[in-house]
């Protein structure tokens, strides 16, 4: 059984969701769909509830939102049209409680963010699963709150708890597929122990597809977008970029962690813990072939396959003579700073210094953070801002000698001082920051010095 999952980009309009049907529609075997919002709105809702400002306002949001998506429903009249229209107004019933409600108390709290956010996949499985139904597919809108996909706690980053996933979603969704239905679930979010909305992060309907597929032991996973796929560099600074036909598991997680924006960060995992393939799909050059991505089977082992990078980080670093033998030292650090909000990329520890990269976003907090806790956790520290991170990412770089090394020679050529580096933790990648106006320099060199050309 196939799991489709089809992002924002192939939603939003009424070309885009014809291709939707087609695909689901010729697929031989039985499917089971996941869908994220529309395009643009979870912007559009996140821009919005940060700051609803009067009745009028909250208004005039909703009646667009929901016009949008009438508009998307199948034109003709009959049972699914009614049915969908019905679904919509209730959805948006709801939201318009919600806005009210963060209006009037001048409060929003995660929960109530997540819940407010996890509105767009909602309203986008009814319009999908109207416009299946209308193309004669038994097809039914299922919300992963109410089928029990179970997270922790972390609101905008939640992680699902997989047995307790497991338990719940396969019993409904088999039975349904059974029945000859196609279940249209919506992505993104689920659901805490407590009964609260919980989100995944941006893309998070990627890793909504693998917690399904997982939970049913089931595969391949499809995820439809409007590229071809992973590439060997961003377009925009190597022109001669090409599609990478096959990644392991590790290659397109370090990828996907560190700056490309093809897959969630997580949504390897769960496939990966059941071997079931993933492959990224084009919905609009359906002859290209994707990117496949599973078990190991690189064929060569001597080259990188991609560069990625992660533009205006930040290092933090911070003193203290005991940093590499004092206990708990790092993960007190670490826990500061999560629970600033901080996202830490990455981490390095030597004798003296504990040196970890963050969003150069978030300098301004780890700095406060650290000044109320630095008396408690080191002698001294300091933030350098205006470096990128860049990764560079191939089965060979931990097993195949000279690999490292041509990356660093690469980019020495171009003169850039190669700063923090990170090598060992994954065998599949390396990682190190250079200043932000060598970054792209930095990216072509090691392309060039890999492939030939940029
Ligand atoms: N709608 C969410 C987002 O835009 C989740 C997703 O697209 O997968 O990030
Ligand atoms: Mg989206």
């Amino acid at each position: 059984m196939k799991i489709l999952k089809f992002g924002g980009s192939c939603l939003g309009t009424d070309d885009a969701l014809k291709r939707v049907t087609r695909v689901v529609k010729n697929e031989e075997e039985d499917s089971i769909v996941t869908v994220s919002a529309a395009s643009g709105v979870t912007n559009s809702l996140k821009e919005f509830v940060s700051a609803p400002r009067s009745e009028r306002e909250i208004d005039d949001f909703l009646l667009k939102l929901k016009l949008r998506h009438i508009d998307l429903l199948p034109k003709r009249d009959g049972e699914n049209r009614k049915e969908a229209l019905e679904m919509i107004e209730k959805k948006i019933t709801k939201l318009d409680r919600l806005l009210y409600g963060v209006m009037y108390t001048e409060e929003l709290t995660p929960r109530t963010y997540d819940l407010i956010l996890s509105a767009g996949e909602r309203l986008a499985a009814v319009v999908v699963s109207a416009r299946l139904s209308h193309a004669k597919l038994d097809a039914a809108a299922m919300e992963t709150d109410a089928l029990g996909l179970v997270t922790n706690n972390e609101h905008f980053n939640a992680v699902a708890i997989l047995s307790e996933c497991e338990k719940n979603l396969r019993p409904t969704l088999q039975s349904a597929v059974e029945r000859g239905i196609v279940p249209v679930v919506t992505g993104f979010f689920g659901i805490t122990k407590n009964g609260h909305v919980s989100t995944f992060g941006r893309s998070g309907t990627d890793y909504t597809a693998s917690v399904i597929a997982y939970s049913l032991k089931t595969g391949p996973i499809e995820i439809w977008k409007e590229v071809d796929g992973f590439l060997s560099a961003d377009p925009k600074m190597v022109k001669s970029a090409f599609l990478i036909d096959r990644l392991s598991y590790e290659e397109a997680a370090e990828l996907a962690y560190f700056g490309a924006q093809v897959l969630h960060p997580r949504a390897v995992q769960p496939a990966r813990q059941r071997g079931i393939d993933m492959v990224i799909k084009n919905l609009y050059d359906l002859k290209s072939p994707g990117t496949w991505i599973g078990t190991s089977k690189a064929t060569r082992k001597d080259v990188i396959k991609s560069v990625s990078y992660v533009p205006k980080v930040a290092t933090l670093k911070i003193y203290d003579t005991g940093a590499g033998y004092k206990s708990g030292f790092l993960s007190d650090i670490s826990t500061c700073l999560t629970n600033e909000g901080i996202n830490l990329f990455s981490a390095t520890t030597s004798q003296t210094c504990v040196a970890i990269i963050i969003d150069e976003g978030d300098a301004a907090a780890a700095r406060k953070a650290m000044k109320t806790h630095i008396a408690g956790v080191g002698e001294s520290f300091e933030i350098e801002s205006g470096r990128a991170l860049v990764c560079a990412v191939g089965e060979g770089l931990g097993r195949t000698k000279g690999v490292a090394a041509r990356v660093f020679k690469a980019v020495a050529s171009k003169n850039v001082n190669v700063e923090l580096i990170s090598a060992g933790a994954s065998t599949v990648a390396y990682h190190f920051t250079v200043d932000q106006k060598d970054l792209k320099k930095t990216v072509r060199e090691i392309h060039k010095e890999f492939f030939g050309y940029v």
